[in-house]
């Protein structure tokens, strides 16, 4: 079966990945623009490297009148986890160098000022009674809040009511190298082939039910076919499904969200004083997606701090491509829905308007209301980050990501953007089994599967303390990760 991949980011290349793995008699075939892998979305700066597990993302837990909803948190705590068996199985295989190349662990923090301390201790008090986030930690004392995050409140006034908790076994992961190493096993181990710098502009479904893929390598045409296609192409996904002439196409629209960051490179020395990735809370009308926070990264062995990200208006499907792309992807049945997102939502898109024009100076004024005079430590730039395009569906912005599947089953995408690359792999697996259900009807394939991921079912991972407790201390010592390190 001719199976082929539109996108070599993390999705493309772990939905090829674990397919070949499990099918090794698959042809895999990966088209992409660019002239190498995880050079998109998924490179180290393009996003801010959160390995999302929930422990201090404000916004997967929504409070409303006081009650605090946790099931997206679990949900994605649970995806994470099995994302990091599959990367465990990676380093175990020898796929990648060690693990440091792309994850290191760092603490996760939630901090927030006085307006916001009850709805954290909320939150602390309902999820530290899972055994997802048993070791949570909760504090209102200054110089506790201090020791585990000395750059948010060394030059803060004591008299500031701040709280926060800290999860000591986060991660900062390098989703581009990560990508790299991942396609590199896939094209000289699995057999599975990648054609760089091929921009695929159209695909249909010619009569005898394969699909045609037209697209262009350094400007030539050239046409694939696939009896089975994946688009994993980012914002790239929505132009090919408005080509498709698939029946659900007009269901869909793309909604774009730029992004800027603070960049400092720092020490080694000196990312040893915060070695964090710290929350803070969404201003009023902001998107879940900009959320501030202040991150260490660790990118090619080089340390770096990064604040944002800024959210930004800009109408493009992906970093790099033009305006009239975006303009072609839409159709004239499109309007009205962005329209009314843009009526409904008009706080969102004053917001986004706003925060485009937004200075270096008023950057780095925001830098220090988070972590009060830091702008002056380092010697911090702007740095565009990567592009979102949310979904518009049926009229309605969405704000996560929706594997879509045709009905014959030959052809799957997956469209929007957020928690993303974290939950790749199990987002990639569930993919899989709709789009190719026939390779999971081999017990070579199904003991391939197990012996990836020991543990896929969320809902045994989200109910069951000890056998959570058992993968999760397995995949850590694979991964490098431990309570008694940070
Ligand atoms: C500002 C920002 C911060 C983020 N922070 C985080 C974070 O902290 N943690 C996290 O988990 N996620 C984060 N994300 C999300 C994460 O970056 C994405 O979920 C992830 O990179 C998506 O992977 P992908 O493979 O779908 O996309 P990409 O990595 O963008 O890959 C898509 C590929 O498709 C190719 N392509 C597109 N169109 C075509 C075409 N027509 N023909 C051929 N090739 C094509 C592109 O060149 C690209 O290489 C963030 C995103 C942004 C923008």
């Amino acid at each position: 079966m001719n199976v082929v991949i539109i996108g070599a980011g993390i999705m493309g290349t772990t939905f090829a990945t674990l397919a070949k793995e499990m099918a090794p008699e698959l042809n895999i075939t990966i088209l992409e623009r660019l002239s190498s892998a995880g050079a998109g979305n998924s490179s180290a700066f393009w996003n801010a490297g959160t390995g999302h597990e929930a422990n201090c993302e404000l916004n997967y837990t929504p409070v409303d009148e006081e009650v605090i909803a946790v099931d997206k948190a679990l949900k994605i705590h649970a995806q994470f986890n099995v994302a990091k068996q599959f990367w465990a199985y990676l380093v175990k295989k020898g796929v990648v160098e060690s693990p440091e190349t792309f994850i290191n662990q760092t603490k996760h923090c939630t901090i927030v000022s006085e307006s916001a301390i009850e709805e954290l201790k909320l939150r602390f008090n309902e999820m530290s009674a899972h055994h997802f986030f048993e070791q949570m930690r909760y504090s209102e004392d200054f110089d506790e809040i201090k020791s585990w995050i000395p750059y948010t409140m060394e030059d803060r006034p004591r008299h500031e009511k701040m709280a926060a908790t800290v999860i000591e076994t986060g991660t900062d992961v390098n989703f581009g190298a990560l990508t790299e190493q991942m396609a590199a096993h896939a094209v000289n181990d699995l057999g599975v082939k990648i054609e760089y710098n091929t921009h695929v502009k159209r695909v249909h479904k010619s009569p005898t039910g394969s699909w045609l893929i037209e697209a262009e390598t350094d400007g030539s045409p050239v046409q694939h076919k696939a009896d089975v296609l994946f688009v994993g192409a980012g914002g790239g996904a929505f132009p090919i499904l408005k080509r498709s002439h698939l029946p659900f196409r007009s269901r869909f629209t793309g909604f774009p969200v730029g992004g800027r960051f603070l960049q400092a490179q720092i020490s080694e020395e000196q990312a040893k004083d915060y070695k964090a990735k710290t929350y803070g809370k969404a201003k009023v009308g902001a998107p879940p997606m900009s959320v501030p926070h202040l991150d260490l990264r660790v990118v090619n062995g080089k340390h770096y701090l990064l604040f944002g990200p800024f959210a930004s208006f800009k109408p493009i499907l992906e970093r790099g491509r033009g305006f009239f792309d975006y303009v072609r992807s839409l159709r004239l049945h499109d309007i009205p829905g962005l329209m009314s997102v843009a009526l409904e939502h008009y706080p969102l898109v004053k917001y986004l308007v706003s925060e485009s024009f937004k200075g270096k100076k008023s950057m780095l004024e925001e830098l220090d209301s988070f972590a009060p005079g830091l702008s002056k430590k380092f010697d911090w730039e702007p740095i565009e980050a990567g592009q979102r395009v949310q979904i518009i569906k049926d009229g309605d912005l969405q704000m996560g990501t929706e594997i879509v599947v045709s009905s014959d089953k030959t052809y799957g995408t997956l469209l929007g953007a957020s928690p993303g690359a974290s939950v790749s792999p199990e987002v990639m697996l569930r993919a899989l089994e709709q789009l190719l259900p026939s390779v999971f009807a081999k017990d070579e394939a199904l003991q391939k599967k197990n012996e990836i991921f020991p543990e896929d079912d969320l809902d045994i991972l989200i109910n069951h303390p000890d056998r959570y407790r058992e993968i999760r201390d397995e995949v850590n010592k694979q991964l490098g990760i431990n309570e008694s390190k940070a």
